[in-house]
């Protein structure tokens, strides 16, 4: 069957996907594991949401609206007068939006070490995958990203960086839109954590992109809903791209819920605040500081694989950074999680 496949999807690569709880349970013996590998909310989301979720899988024998007039306005109100697409988590606007620009050939800039997804959606179009390492100190180079950007179609900047948890300030990002040409796809998966608002820069360039996820502060990751700012002149463009339907109706409603409990976000980032300081203060290793709900963990003189299979035998599950390109094999990931997995996981760190 081989033979039919593309080469994109041969051999060594894809998307790293966390450990599975029910494996480490079952390989650690243990009934109760802690599951900080992927940056979810620990808390379940709240009742008025799943209320509006059970209320919408009574018409799950309709299609969902294309695009769905309700939410977009709960979208406006919540953030303001923009523009706005939809998908099936914020990985399928990604694939939205480099599905419209990339052509085969085309320059797509990534500031690396980062969340994996923007290079695989870009190689998926044929796109070439120009990465932009990040400084030691983890800051992005201004003045190397901008160079980068000279002929490319979009570059991808995530901030708060996923996996490095540090943010750039606005004016960082002016800078940066003020030197390149090309589409700016600004991450802001963890924006919730970081009391930066990247919103005006909407109003200032008609070249920004800014994701937004819904499976992090919001507590959905399991229903899959993001969205993006985007361009008022992208919109149609971007929609005529878009796969049919790819937002189902529970999530739909679920996300139009989600949106109107800001209590449910300020109790979560309070609990975040709190214990990524704790963390930073009571890890016995280098911490680097975070603006997200997790925490790169350097390791050495062990690898993040050794950290992440001794902490799982513990029932501790993190992640391993080693696939993160551009990023040296000792470091892990934890996100924060409840009280108890913290305070297990706080634990058996600082014993390894
Ligand atoms: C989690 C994450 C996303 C994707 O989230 P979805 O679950 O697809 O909405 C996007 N970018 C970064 C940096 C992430 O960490």
């Amino acid at each position: 069957m081989k033979r039919f496949v593309r080469q994109n999807y041969i051999g060594e690569g894809g998307y790293v996907f966390a450990q599975s709880p029910e494996e480490i349970a079952r390989q650690s013996g243990l009934s109760r594991v802690a599951r900080l590998a992927s940056n979810e909310n620990p808390l379940p989301p709240p009742a008025s949401v799943v209320e509006a979720g059970l209320s919408a899988l009574r018409e799950g024998n309709r299609y969902p609206e294309a695009r769905p007039a309700a939410l977009i306005d709960a979208l406006r109100r919540h953030h303001g007068d923009y523009s706005f697409i939809i998908g099936n988590g914020m990985d399928g606007v990604i694939e939205t939006v480099v599905r419209t620009v990339v052509s085969p050939g085309d320059r797509v800039v990534v500031s690396t070490p980062t969340f994996s997804f923007y290079g695989l959606a870009a190689e998926a179009q044929g796109g070439v995958v120009v990465p932009v390492p990040r400084a030691a100190d983890f800051s992005v180079d201004a003045g190397a990203f901008v160079d980068a950007c000279r002929g490319a179609k979009i570059a991808f900047l995530c901030s708060p960086n996923n996996p490095t948890g540090n943010a750039l300030s606005v004016e960082a990002v002016r800078e940066i839109l003020d030197g390149i040409d090309c589409l700016l796809f600004l991450d802001n998966a963890y924006v919730e954590f970081s009391g930066l608002d990247y919103r005006p820069l909407m109003d200032e360039y008609d070249t920004l992109i800014e994701g937004r996820t819904m499976s992090k502060a919001y507590s959905l990751a399991g229903l899959r809903f993001g969205y993006a700012f985007v361009p008022a002149g992208l919109l149609s463009y971007l929609n005529r791209a878009a796969t049919p339907f790819s937002v189902n109706t529970v999530a739909l409603a679920a996300a139009g819920a989600a949106l109107a409990d800001q209590g449910h976000i300020d109790q979560t980032v309070a609990h975040v605040r709190r214990w990524r300081e704790r963390f930073l203060a009571e890890i016995d290793r280098p911490v680097s500081p975070s603006d997200a709900n997790f925490v790169l963990v350097d390791v050495a003189p062990m690898t993040g694989d050794e950290a992440t299979a001794r902490l799982a035998k513990k029932g501790v599950i993190v992640r391993s950074c080693r696939s993160f390109s551009g990023l040296a094999d000792h470091y892990i990931r934890v996100s924060v999680g409840s009280e108890q997995e913290n305070e297990l996981f706080l634990e058996e760190i600082n014993r390894l």
